[in-house]
């Protein structure tokens, strides 16, 4: 049955739900469809809210990387997964999804925990994106076709999809259930076995999941998850010679990585999901300069920042530039700043005390480069031993500054202005990064023509941030390449097999 705690729980319910859940948080992880050790020394997990330390997880290193491989290559190679016919493997993805429904306030509460994001948004968006993901793909798995194009009159030709086989899974902490959803479930549906590695900031709440989907008769080795950090256990599955495809999110260092494992083992597939730093462009003739004020504080601000798609770059005409500039300040001094427990906290703490010290250094690096500071720059005190920050805006920022270049991963935006148009789409390309970019206009010619010019995986026109699970998300040039979500996600977990057959 879905729970409703969203709408019933206050902050001391969601404090008292906490202390019950932290002594029951899964500290093993998931192999085989049972609790498997590490071998080194556990590692802690600790909340950004208070710092407190949640659970000592078992730390994957090269062997529990290599036994996970293993019951994942067996489950693909002689087990029932990938021979089941695509409505009963779309049948299981619906049962995790209802498992996820009816878990939903204790998988919210481990996400808030571990990553510190308000428990609204971890109920409201990260568990409906879970349950949703598992559910478009379990109800896509037995709609997909082959084809058989028109060829030669005496021949048969035939262009099918087959799994790709065991499929290795690393993700961050930002999201850590949707972006590990988004891997593992068309994986799944395409009939693969995972190993999935969380971050090891935020391995909590996917050490869950894996339980759900054992409880969902997910046949043992399908789905398995390790913990571990990333120079070791991440390193491990991108090097495994048994791992077939790696579809990893993160950034884009660690994607330059992930090519290299592949490049020395075994030229396995690599899918990246990358950084960004996006663009969001407001032209005077804007539909509704308020709610492109609005939503520019309000994407920049969600997930405190920590959004590989934040409209971290604010580039508004210069004859509007204050007057949005100080709608987003405006909506910066009000926001609620709070305790990621309290249902009223609108922004919670950073992932970790290493987060607010690397947003204090670009801050510090934004001032040094001459750009304003309209409000914020400072940790701010919400919850003694919390990695909190304020949310802080800059402008007048130098398009060559590190303010306006690298992505910052926290609650900072750059707003810079410009003159014409060309001027404006020029400085929105003039990034490494392609993820993400919005528009704000009323003439229709000017949307369709500028989104054309963009060069980014999604460009938002009049909204930010918009989408479902029917479009694809993914980036241009180095925010990565393959996308996740809609049926293209598929195409990651799929070899293409041509079968000629002469009459
Ligand atoms: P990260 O790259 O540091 O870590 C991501 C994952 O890689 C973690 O599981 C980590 O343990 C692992 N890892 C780290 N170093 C590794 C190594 N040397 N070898 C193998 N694995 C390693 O990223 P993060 O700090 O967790 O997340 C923030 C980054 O993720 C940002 O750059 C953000 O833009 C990006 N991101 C991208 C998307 C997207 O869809 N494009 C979505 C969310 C986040």
């Amino acid at each position: 049955m879905p729970d409703d705690a969203l709408t019933t729980s206050g902050h001391q319910d969601w404090l008292r739900r906490a202390d019950e859940l932290v002594p029951r948080l899964p500290t093993r992880h998931r192999v085989a469809g049972a609790d498997a050790d590490g071998s080194g020394d556990a590692f802690p997990v600790v909340a950004p809210r208070d710092g407190r330390t949640l659970a000592l997880v078992a730390d994957a290193g090269e062997k529990e990387v290599g036994l996970a491989v293993t019951a994942a290559r067996r489950a693909f190679d002689t087990g029932p997964w990938p021979r089941l016919s695509p409505a009963d493997r779309g049948r299981t993805l619906l049962r995790i999804a209802a498992l996820v429904e009816e878990h939903r306030s204790e998988l919210a509460l481990a996400v808030t925990l571990e990553n510190g994001k308000p428990i609204t948004e971890s109920y409201g968006i990260e568990l409906r994106a879970l349950a949703n993901t598992f559910r478009w793909y379990g109800q896509l798995a037995d709609k997909l076709t082959d084809e058989s194009p028109h060829t030669s009159p005496d021949a048969l030709a035939l262009v099918t999809r087959e799994p790709s086989g065991v499929v290795g899974a690393v993700v961050p902490w930002n999201f850590p259930l949707t972006l590990a959803a988004w891997k593992v479930a068309p994986a799944l549906a395409a009939g693969c076995t995972v190993v999935l590695k969380p971050s090891e900031l935020t391995p909590l709440s996917a050490l869950l999941l894996a339980r759900l989907a054992d409880e969902a008769e997910l046949p043992p080795g399908v789905l398995n998850v390790v913990a571990g950090d990333g120079p070791t256990a991440g390193r491990a599955l991108g090097r495994h010679p048994d791992v077939d495809v790696l579809a990893f999110t993160g950034s884009t260092a660690v994607g330059r990585h992930f090519l290299r494992y592949a490049a020395d083992s075994n030229l396995k597939r690599v899918w990246l999901e990358l950084g960004g730093k996006s663009p969001n462009i407001v032209l005077p003739d804007a539909p509704d300069l308020a709610a492109a004020a609005a939503t520019a504080a309000w994407g920049v601000f969600f997930n405190q920042g920590e959004m590989c798609t934040a409209p971290s770059r604010l580039l508004v005409h210069a004859s509007v530039a204050e007057e949005v500039t100080a709608a987003v300040v405006e909506r910066a001094r009000t926001l609620r700043v709070g305790d990621p427990l309290d249902p009223a906290s609108e922004m919670g703490a950073l992932a970790g005390a290493a987060r607010v010290t690397a947003v204090r250094e670009h801050v510090r690096g934004g001032r040094e480069s001459g750009a304003r500071l309209r409000i914020g720059g400072s940790p701010r005190d919400v919850v003694p031993g919390g990695a909190y920050f304020d949310p802080t805006v800059f402008d007048r920022v130098d398009p060559a500054s590190a303010l306006a270049r690298e992505e910052i991963f926290g609650p900072v935006l750059a707003v810079l202005a410009f003159d014409t148009l060309d001027e404006a789409v020029a400085l929105a390309n003039a990034t490494e990064y392609g993820l993400a970019a919005g528009l704000w206009t009323a003439d229709l010619s000017t949307a369709h023509t500028v989104a054309r010019r963009l060069r980014a995986g999604t460009v938002w026109v009049n909204c930010y941030e918009e989408g479902d699970l029917t479009v694809p998300f993914g980036g241009y040039k180095q925010s990565g390449h393959g996308r996740d979500k809609s049926a293209h996600a598929l195409e990651k977990y799929t070899e293409l097999k041509t079968t000629w057959i002469q009459l």
